[in-house]
């Protein structure tokens, strides 16, 4: 049995559900203190994050990612517990497999691989530059007091990291055919229209929120928000919700709620979205409440040495031209990224994240971390 997949099932086993780490990190930790890695517990709330970090030159280069996973659901409906990994048709399944336990172990034997050929080759020689481990547990839950806050650390005390690969599963079909180098922004809009409720065979006693609202909806959903450009699809904006009615046949409502999100490119800001959607609705109304959120602002990580070094190692591990991508979820990449990193995602299969019965191919796991080691050789040789 391969190492990675041994550290992979000790990790599974683990009940880490976010933001809980379960013991996952001091299992890290041990891996690589003994590896010559110093490690650091950086806690923020009930948040326990480890940042680990071997050598003290530049550049540095870390390795990103997280413990925690989301929910089992149903456990009657996953044909192996969760928590009991279990391989099978050359899988490893429980929760976690793929999102992303598998490339952690990976990570930590990549850099056992890069550290035992520096010791060889060069003879206890350090590395061109510093390997970092930066691992929370507030990733799958509200992502407030894990990477955003020790990187924010970092850099108040000056750590400075130059390359980021971030573990989160963005292969597509087989292993290494994409990755991810941005993300879409992200933003939801809430929109609440007051009207005047009362009787429905009464139009002249009642103002309908829910007829004010069908020339806005129709203008929002018309409306041509930019073009995209060489990184990124045009921005996307979705209704995720309507709410009004009182469940009477003869009412009219007295008001209505939407919820929509826009997921966008780097050629729009927040400020300019807002005002736009702002614009549109004040045409049609002036009795309404508009709210927004922004869950994360777009980055991209454009063509250089990191994503030179990752297409290289993909090609000689897998053979494969893996495509560049911006597609996606939100992940902490866009934490990460404001702070001139350059930020690549990398791992397995993304296929049954989340969902039940969710599993990694071994074969990939080990492939995975040696396109891992690949990335550090040249990066750091
Ligand atoms: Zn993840």
């Amino acid at each position: 049995m391969s190492e990675t997949l041994e550290l992979t099932q000790a990790l599974l086993k683990k009940v880490s559900l976010t933001p809980d780490d379960a013991g996952c990190m001091d299992l890290m930790a041990d891996y690589l203190q003994q590896r010559g890695f110093v490690i650091e517990w950086m806690e923020f709330g009930d948040t326990k994050n480890m940042w680990a970090r071997r050598g003290v030159t530049a550049p540095l280069f870390v390795f990103a990612g997280h413990t925690d996973v989301v929910p089992t659901g149903p456990l009657e409906q996953w044909d192996s517990p969760p928590f009991e990994p279990t391989i099978k048709d050359g899988h490893l399944y429980a929760r976690g497999a793929a999102d992303m336990k598998g490339s952690l172990a990976a990570m930590l034997t990549a850099c056992d691989g890069f550290i035992t050929k520096l010791n060889k080759e060069h003879k206890g020689d350090e590395a061109n530059g510093s390997i970092g481990f930066l691992i929370t547990s507030d990733e799958e839950g509200p992502a407030t007091d894990g990477t955003v806050k020790v990187i924010e650390a970092l850099d108040a005390r000056g750590d400075k990291i130059d390359y980021c690969i971030v573990g989160e599963p963005t292969s597509h079909k087989t292993f290494g055919d994409m990755v991810r180098v941005g993300r879409r922004g992200s933003i939801n809009g809430y929109l609440t229209l007051t009207g005047k409720q009362g009787h429905v065979a009464y139009p002249e006693l009642v103002e309908n929120p829910i007829h004010a609202l069908a020339p806005i909806l129709s203008n929002l959903t018309k409306e041509t928000w930019d073009n995209g450009n060489e990184f990124f699809p045009p921005t996307s904006f979705q209704i995720s919700n309507i709410k009004a009615g009182t469940g009477a046949t003869n009412v009219v409502p007295g008001s209505l709620e939407l919820i929509f999100n826009l997921r966008f490119s780097n050629e729009l800001t927040p400020e300019t979205i807002k005002s736009r959607i702002t614009y549109i609705v004040d045409q049609q109304s002036d009795n309404y409440e508009l709210t927004w959120n922004l869950s994360g602002l777009p980055f991209i990580t454009e063509p250089g040495e990191l994503t030179q070094a990752v297409e290289k190692a993909i090609m000689e591990v897998t053979g494969l031209q893996t495509e560049l991508s911006t597609g996606g979820g939100t992940s902490d990449g866009r934490f990460i990224a404001p702070y001139g990193v350059q930020v690549i995602e990398l791992g397995p299969i993304n296929d049954t994240i989340h969902k039940i019965n969710e599993c990694v191919s071994i074969d990939d796991l080990d492939t995975l971390s040696l396109t891992y080691e690949k990335v550090l050789e040249n990066i750091l040789l």
